[in-house]
C-alpha cells in the first residue's frame, strides 16, 4: 500500500537517511495522498502500461504508480536519495530504479528493450526550469509516447493550454499543441509539498496526437516562423518575420503569402492559429 504521501511519513524516513534537500535539484516532495491520487486518475495510467517516472524523490508517486501500472521506470538524478528508493519500493516487483540525469538517458534505447517500441506514458515532477526542454525533447525525438503527465508552474501550464485572443498563447502554446492535446488536471497549492515552493503547481497531461492535427512540409521553418512572431509581439506578422534573424523572407514574399491565405496584411502574430501558422509555413516553404 502508498504510505508516503503525508507530512509524517515523508519526515520519517527523511530524517531516518539523514536526507538535505537539495535546490538545484528543485526538490519539492508531494505530501498529500488525495493530490497523489487525482494525478494518478487524471494520468489515465492502466495495469496495461509501461511508466516512465522522472524524479520519484523518494518514491511518494512511485508507489501509487506501482500499484496502478504493469510496470515502472523511475529514473533519479540524486544518489543519496537511491538508498530511500531501495526501502519504500522494496514490496514492489514491478519498479526499477535507475540513478541517471534524465537529460542524458537513451530513452528511445529504454522504451525499445523494455516495451517493444510500444508507446509508453510519462510522469514527471521536475524542477520547472528544465520541464519545458524535457517535454520538448520527447516530442521532437522519435520516443513512442503515449501522454506525459507533469507537474508544472501554474503560469506554464495556462500557456501550454491556450489559444489565440489570449495573453498566454505564445510559441510554447503552439508547440505543445502541434503534438498533442493539453488538459490541466488540477491545480496544487504549495501547502502539499515538503518543503513549500513558492510558486502555485498545476498537472498538466498532454496526450500525443496520433496523427498530425495539421499538415506541415518543414517543421523547422514552421517553428522559425512561430518564434518569430512571438519574439515582438506587438509587431505586424510581416515585420516581425522580417525581423527574424531565423528567417531571410523578403517583405513582398511575406506579404504576398500572407494576402494568399486571405488574411489581413497589418495582421499579427498572435492572432494565427496552429492551423495558419502551419499554413503560412507551407506558402513560404514553396
Ligand atoms: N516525484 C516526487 C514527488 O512528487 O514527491 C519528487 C518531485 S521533486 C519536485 C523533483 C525530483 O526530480 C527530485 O527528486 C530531483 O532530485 C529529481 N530530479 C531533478 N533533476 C533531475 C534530472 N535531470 N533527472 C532526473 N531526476 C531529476
Amino acid at each position: 500500500m502508498a504510505t508516503l504521501g503525508n507530512p509524517k511519513n515523508t519526515a520519517e524516513i527523511l530524517k531516518k537517511y539523514n536526507f538535505s534537500f537539495q535546490k538545484k535539484f528543485g526538490q519539492n516532495f508531494l505530501i498529500d495522498n488525495h493530490i497523489l491520487e487525482s494525478i494518478i486518475k487524471g494520468s489515465g495510467v492502466t495495469k496495461d502500461d509501461f511508466v516512465l517516472e522522472i524524479g520519484p524523490g523518494i518514491g511518494t508517486m512511485t508507489q501509487y504508480l506501482c500499484e496502478s501500472a504493469r510496470e515502472v521506470v523511475a529514473v533519479e538524478i540524486d544518489k543519496s536519495l537511491i538508498p530511500i528508493l531501495d526501502e519504500t519500493l522494496q514490496m514492489y516487483d514491478n519498479a526499477t530504479v535507475i540513478n541517471e540525469d534524465i537529460l542524458k538517458l537513451d530513452i528511445n534505447k529504454l522504451a525499445a528493450e523494455r516495451n517493444q517500441n510500444k508507446p509508453i506514458k510519462v510522469i514527471a515532477n521536475l524542477p520547472y526550469y528544465i520541464t519545458t526542454p524535457i517535454i520538448m525533447g520527447l516530442f521532437e525525438s522519435h520516443v513512442p509516447i503515449d501522454s506525459i503527465t507533469i507537474m508544472v508552474q501554474k503560469e506554464v501550464a495556462d500557456r501550454m493550454q491556450v489559444g489565440p485572443g489570449t495573453k498566454d498563447y505564445g510559441a510554447l502554446s503552439l508547440a505543445v499543441q502541434y503534438y498533442a492535446e493539453p488538459k490541466i488536471i488540477l491545480n496544487v497549492s504549495p501547502n502539499c509539498f515538503m518543503p513549500k515552493p513558492k510558486v502555485g503547481s498545476a498537472v498538466i497531461r498532454l496526450t500525443r496526437h496520433k496523427n498530425p492535427t495539421v499538415k506541415v512540409e518543414n517543421e523547422k521553418l514552421m517553428f522559425r516562423i512561430i518564434r518569430a512572431s512571438f519574439n515582438q509581439r506587438r509587431k505586424t506578422l510581416i515585420n516581425g518575420l522580417r525581423n527574424s534573424n531565423e528567417l531571410s523572407y523578403t517583405k513582398e514574399q511575406i506579404q504576398k503569402a500572407i494576402e494568399d491565405m486571405g488574411l489581413s496584411l497589418t495582421i499579427r502574430g498572435e492572432a494565427l492559429t496552429l492551423e495558419q501558422f502551419a499554413q503560412l509555413s507551407n506558402q513560404l516553404n514553396k
